[in-house]
């Protein structure tokens, strides 16, 4: 049970982060802590995709996210521009040289370190950031440092012991900060998302220690569906904003399209409770029981399936409930086997079959109809070995 408990309303000490303008609103200096979501929707779908803005700037969406992968994705933003006025955010995902195409239709591009390794591999990832800085400059872009557990800077991963989560996380978002400062590019912020509220947590705050100047944008990767997903941001954000942590926040939910309006409103109450001083505590065997993680899918999604098919794991793991066992359920196939990779057990979606892994292990690929029978037998095993090994508390 989640209990909700009220401390004295505090005046939040804002850490003194630099002013950044996103089309019509800033995040950063003291102003008030920006809300924002990501259109699921394929952004050449373009009537589909401006729907979606609309519907979540009526929730209050004070920034909305679009992906663009593709020179067809480019091409449909500019049309998508040309329909709605909102302050629109570009994530590159893998393809940073779509940058120069979208930036004149945006207000800010989002970039992801670890992404920069994937194409022309013979370019420094250096030189990479140099020319985001440069088309950002030239069309007066903010940029996003979007650091992601799923899929870190490979160099900064080969730093640090494979247990440590944080260290490259850290070092990449730092490294990247120092790059800019040393471009002389100002308007930029980043995150540092987890899929374990509690490592964003600890990754914001030391951020935030390091360089207090820098805009944070708060979020739980992965959160889940809700309530689940909510609670999971919330307990994170409700440690953070209080020390005058964050500057933007988005709540990621797993929800079909038509619902996507509800992290706005998710958004809206957490911050609400926080100025009220109303928490919502964890309950007190959180990290001992199950956990299912998914993403809130995005133009990338592989198959439409997706969404329904995490609900479907959620109902059939129910019987797993009081084991200390995390399922991943991703929707595609650039985050998915990173993120997969520390649960106990990862399903990501193609568009015909799903892969099914055991930690960082492929079990197979399963069709949308297999999917479920087989990962009740992995999970019947993974309880067994658990049991052999002392019971609901022996880690998975
Ligand atoms: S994992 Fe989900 S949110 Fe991430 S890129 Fe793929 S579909 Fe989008």
């Amino acid at each position: 049970m989640n209990v909700m408990s009220t401390a004295a309303r505090a005046d939040w000490p804002r850490n003194p982060t630099r002013a950044v303008a996103i089309g019509s609103i800033t995040i950063g200096a003291g102003s008030p802590i920006a809300v924002q979501s990501m259109c699921a929707t394929k952004t050449t779908d373009v009537s589909a995709t401006v729907a979606q803005i609309e519907a979540l700037q009526r929730a209050g969406a004070d920034i909305i996210r679009v992906a663009a992968d593709t020179r067809a994705d480019a091409a449909a933003l500019a049309e998508v521009r040309s329909r709605t006025s909102a302050n629109l955010s570009v994530d590159l995902q893998e393809n940073y040289r779509l940058a120069e195409a979208v930036a004149p239709h945006v207000d800010k591009i989002r970039y992801n370190p670890g992404h920069l390794y994937h194409h022309q591999t013979d370019v420094a990832w250096a030189d990479k950031v140099r020319y985001l800085a440069e088309v950002a400059s030239r069309h007066r872009c903010a940029i996003r440092v979007g650091v992601n557990c799923g899929s870190i800077d490979p160099a900064q991963r080969a730093k640090f012991a494979l247990d440590d989560r944080l260290g490259p996380m850290l070092a990449s978002a730092w490294e990247h900060c120092e790059l800019l400062d040393r471009l002389g590019f100002v308007p930029y912020c980043v995150s540092l998302k987890d899929s374990d509220w509690r490592l964003v947590v600890e990754a914001n705050r030391r951020f935030a220690a390091a360089r207090p100047d820098v805009p944070l944008h708060l979020g739980v990767t992965e959160a889940g569906m809700p309530p689940e997903g909510v609670l999971r941001t919330q307990w994170a954000l409700q440690e953070l904003i209080p020390q005058g942590i964050g500057d933007t926040i988005r709540v990621s939910l797993t929800v079909p399209g038509h619902r996507k309006h509800e992290e706005i409103e998710a958004a809206r109450k957490i911050l609400n409770d926080i100025a009220a001083g109303r928490r919502v505590e964890p309950p007190p065997d959180e990290l001992g029981r199950l956990a299912i993680v998914s993403c809130p899918s995005c133009a990338r999604v592989e198959n439409e399936a997706f969404v329904a098919l995490a609900e479907e794991v959620r109902r059939l793991a129910r019987f797993a409930e009081s084991y200390p066992i995390t399922i991943a359920v991703m929707g595609c196939r650039v985050n998915g086997p990173g993120e997969t990779d520390s649960a106990d057990l990862g399903l990501w979606c193609g568009p015909s079959r799903v892969n099914l892994k055991r930690g960082g292990e492929l079990v197979g690929a399963f069709s949308y109809d297999e999917i479920l029978p087989r990962l009740r037998l992995e999970l019947e095993a993974l309880i067994a070995r658990l049991e052999d090994r002392g019971g609901k508390n022996a880690p998975a």
